[in-house]
């Protein structure tokens, strides 16, 4: 899940990081009374589930409450990368000597979370990672220990931060890592956190992603979830339990178990076919469930085939054709359809679903390549 900056900054605040004043807003109005409020120099900035907002125009300086009332009119009426814009979040205006970026996400080769920084944040950090990737310094983290006093200061020193920082920043690098990890996260950044002009570092921006798989034991954190924010699918998925990713390709998979999903994807490009998705179904033959993956896997105008493979282990093969026979009555596409059904009782379920105009097939590469075939229009 993605947390809003606003969000994440008012976490970082809780862990002693220094933020500035700020307040949210909905209108202009409001937008010029917080800008009132906080003195007038502010920076309007737009609230959307996506990085680059300052590129886009959507991080905008004010240098009176009239001109935050202006700018937040403009802002409002903005949509980001295809995400309209609902919120501002009104900050009073720092002044940056110099935008220093500081994250922490998990490093999956080393199984262990990394802490990186750069003298060389703000908004080209990812082009700094490209072309100059010794700018950023990485240190591990042992989990058990935590982010140590050490360090922190051989990142200070990695990064040629004046020495009188360094005190700050231990202070702001720890805070980070308990926000990290305590509350699960899989990436807590800030970007920039910068230098002042009267030479105090403050966290400007803010991100932060936590595990989904975790928000059980947040529910503070899940009830921070933004669902208009949050491509529609993925809202749908939830809400029946599937595990749904997005992708770009044009042949929509359903499959029961993870671990099956991914393997399809695989045998799918095997056969220079691109998956829509991932969609992992679950256990059982629930036609509700069964309807709501194929709703989702429809509402993606690219795809053009549904990919089928189930294996009926504990639940029969016949239980599950008759929970998607029962869902295609509700939903009823209208492209190609390629099942794949392996387990007890398969037989009677590939008969039910052959009467439904479903193209069976046996083996998994049979379905992966009549699945492309289909997807090309043959
Ligand atoms: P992002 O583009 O989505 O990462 O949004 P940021 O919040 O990081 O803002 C982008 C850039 O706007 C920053 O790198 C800064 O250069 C600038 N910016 C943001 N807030 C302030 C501020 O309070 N004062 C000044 N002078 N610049 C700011
Ligand atoms: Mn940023």
């Amino acid at each position: 899940m993605k947390l809003h900056e606003y969000q994440s900054k008012s976490i970082f605040a809780k862990y002693g990081i220094p933020i500035p004043k700020g307040r949210v807003a909905t209108t202009a109005t409001e937008a010029r009374q917080i800008a009132e409020e906080l003195g007038g120099r502010v920076v309007v900035k737009s609230q959307v589930l996506v990085g680059g907002r300052g590129k886009a125009g959507g991080i905008r300086l004010a240098k009176s409450p009239k001109e935050a009332e202006e700018l937040a009119t403009q802002i409002l009426g903005m949509e980001i990368k295809g995400l309209p814009v609902r919120k501002v979040l009104i900050d009073e205006a720092a002044n940056i000597e110099q935008e220093i970026y500081l994250g922490i996400t998990n490093d999956r080769a080393a199984r262990r979370p990394v802490i990186m920084a750069s003298a060389a944040g703000g908004v080209e950090i990812e082009e700094v990672a490209r072309t100059s990737p010794e700018k950023i310094i990485k240190v591990h983290i042992d989990p058990l220990l935590g982010l140590r006093d050490f360090q922190s200061r051989d990142i200070a020193a990695g990064i040629d931060l004046p020495r009188d920082n360094w005190k700050e920043f231990a202070r702001i690098s720890l805070g980070l890592w308990r926000a990290y990890s305590e509350n699960d996260a899989t990436l807590a950044e800030i970007n920039p956190l910068v230098i002042t002009k009267d030479k105090h570092l403050v966290a400007v921006d803010g991100k932060m992603l936590i595990d989904d798989n975790a928000l059980f034991r947040h529910a503070d954190l899940a009830e921070m979830r933004d669902l208009d924010e949050e491509a529609g699918a993925e809202t749908e998925a939830r809400k029946y339990g599937l595990s749904f990713i997005k992708l770009d390709g044009q042949i929509g998979c359903m499959v029961n178990g993870a671990g099956l999903a991914m393997t399809t994807m695989d045998i799918v490009k095997l056969f220079n076919g691109e998956p829509a998705n991932f969609l992992d179904i679950g256990g059982g033959a629930n036609a509700d469930k069964v309807a709501a993956a194929l709703r989702i896997i429809l509402s993606d105008n690219n795809v053009k085939v549904i990919l089928i493979n189930i294996f009926g282990g504990i639940t029969r093969c016949d239980e599950v054709a008759k929970g998607i026979l029962v869902a295609l009555e509700e939903v009823k596409p209208k492209i190609p359809m390629v099942v794949r059904l392996v387990g007890t009782n398969s037989e009677e379920g590939i008969q039910l679903l052959a009467k439904a105009k479903m193209i069976t097939a046996n083996t998994l590469a049979d379905a992966a390549q009549k699945s492309v075939l289909a997807a090309q229009g043959s």
